[in-house]
């Protein structure tokens, strides 16, 4: 391949991060996608990386469903948060305070001397794994379904081991993040103290988190002296950032726990509004449609424009089969939320399956926008090409499909549609262009190489030599 051309694979489809990969599984879970929580955490992150002189928009997030206490970074700048280390908080500080230690790690390219020290091991993992491919919380339960079901994959992936001397200027870098932005680091050391005891009173709790960072009797009490000396030390967790923590804790555990567990950690008699997120996904999980309208209709009465509330009944409608009753509180949260593409992805899963040449368009223009922002959601490309199918339009069906592939990692299938699409989509579109794309940087053959420099030699003349 040459360098051009590798270049401009980085660019068009996103870098490709190479991780380490090990035959130790480390994750048997699968990534779970909400834009609710990963909002929140976002706006725990971006400030601590600003303040290390790293661009937001460059690190990625991800949320890994699993209940135990679990974060790490991986090569290429990407943030892995277990949703166990979300419920398990006890105020936001603890979460910040972990992702300041992440951000530290990063900030200090621990992972990069890691990467040096065994390149043996090294991946194109990406590609591989199809990152960001898992369905919602409440998982499709469709076609769609199957081909997201590659998470195994993501058990290939390894944590970082550090050494002592990493963690303490991981824990240093930390501190620092927090006193930029003026936070306290009395979470990170909570969290330490508590865990640390947990893990002392009971073997069997070994958290996966402290195999790959090491926690040492001396770890927690230098953290400790360096959070007693920050000016930020008192300051609290805003009232509003504790009450949205306190949601998103609900939600994850109604859809995380089983729902007897989640009614009896939120009993009827409390009518807060978490109480009622948590009960209205319990019950809906149990098949109580009735009951989760019910909470959910208190939930839209105390906050008539939230949008996850309006998504939430959507999903609760869709997933009980009332397609048709799911269109307007979809339609409502993409409204209330016009830049969130899962919104988006979501209203269009629920167009297509009313059907209808109208609903039909109207998901192709929703999935179009969604997916400029979410070039790795399989399901919505799996989506696309349903939409396109119903419509008759096959060339740009099969064009979906090649994305869904290429987002899961399959570049065989992938190549395989891509060419189907390209012979079949009108020249010099912008569709047909994407397809000869695919076909380039999916083991293509020398007759496509030849064609594809004939692409980009017609739309863009000094392609091969802009190096
Ligand atoms: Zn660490």
């Amino acid at each position: 391949m040459s360098d051009a051309l590798q270049k401009l694979t980085r660019n068009v489809l996103g870098a490709a991060a190479a991780l380490t990969l090990s035959a130790t599984p480390a994750l048997a879970q699968g990534l779970v996608r909400d834009t609710e929580i990963e909002m929140v955490m976002r706006e725990y992150t971006d400030p601590l990386l600003e303040a290390a002189e790293l661009e937001p928009t460059a690190v990625d997030l991800y949320l890994v469903g699993d209940m135990s206490f679990n974060a790490f970074v991986t090569q290429g700048q990407n943030i892995f948060l277990h949703t166990g280390l979300i419920i398990r908080a006890e105020n936001p500080g603890e979460i910040k305070g972990v992702i300041a230690h992440e951000v530290g790690h990063i900030e200090l390219a621990h992972l990069a001397r890691l990467q040096d020290a065994s390149r043996g091991g090294m991946a194109t993992m990406m590609a591989t794994m199809g990152i960001g491919l898992i369905a919602a919380l409440a998982g499709a339960a469709d076609a769609g379904a199957a081909i997201m079901a590659s998470a195994g994959q993501f058990a290939a992936l390894d944590m970082a081991q550090y050494t002592r001397g990493q963690e303490a200027s991981a824990d240093q870098a930390a501190i620092r993040l927090l006193t930029a932005t003026g936070q306290s680091g009395e979470g990170l050391v909570s969290t330490f103290e508590r865990l640390a005891y947990q893990e002392r009173l009971s073997q069997a709790r070994r958290w996966e988190y402290f195999r790959s960072h090491p926690l040492s009797a001396d770890r927690v009490s230098a953290l400790r002296r360096n959070v007693d000396a920050s000016p930020y030390r008192d300051i609290p967790d805003t009232p509003e950032e504790i009450a949205m923590l306190e949601r998103i804790q609900a939600k994850i555990i109604g859809f995380m726990v089983p729902p007897s567990q989640t009614l009896s950690r939120y009993p009827l008699s409390d009518t807060s509004i978490p109480a009622r997120y948590a009960r209205s996904v319990a019950y809906f999980k149990d098949g109580l449609i009735d009951e989760a309208e019910a909470e959910i209709a208190h939930l839209l009465e105390a906050e008539p424009e939230n949008p996850f509330f309006h998504e939430l009944l959507a999903q609760v409608r869709f997933e009980s089969g009332l397609i048709a009753e799911s269109i307007e509180p979809s339609e409502r949260a993409v409204e209330l939320m016009p830049d969130a593409p899962l919104l988006q992805i979501y209203l269009a899963r629920s167009l297509i399956a009313e059907g209808g040449e109208d609903n039909l368009n109207a998901a192709v223009l929703h999935l179009n926008r969604a997916l400029i922002f979410e070039r790795e959601n399989s399901f919505g490309w799996f989506q696309k090409s349903l939409a396109h199918q119903a419509l008759g339009q096959n060339a740009m069906a099969e064009l979906a499909t090649a994305e869904r592939f290429y987002s899961i990692g399959d570049e065989r299938q992938a190549h395989l549609f891509a060419r189907r699409a390209h012979d079949e989509l009108e020249r010099g579109t912008e569709a047909w262009i994407r397809s000869a794309e695919i076909l380039a940087v999916t083991q293509p053959t020398n007759r496509e190489m030849r064609e594809w420099n004939r692409v980009e030699r017609e739309r863009r003349p000094n392609f091969m030599t802009q190096g």
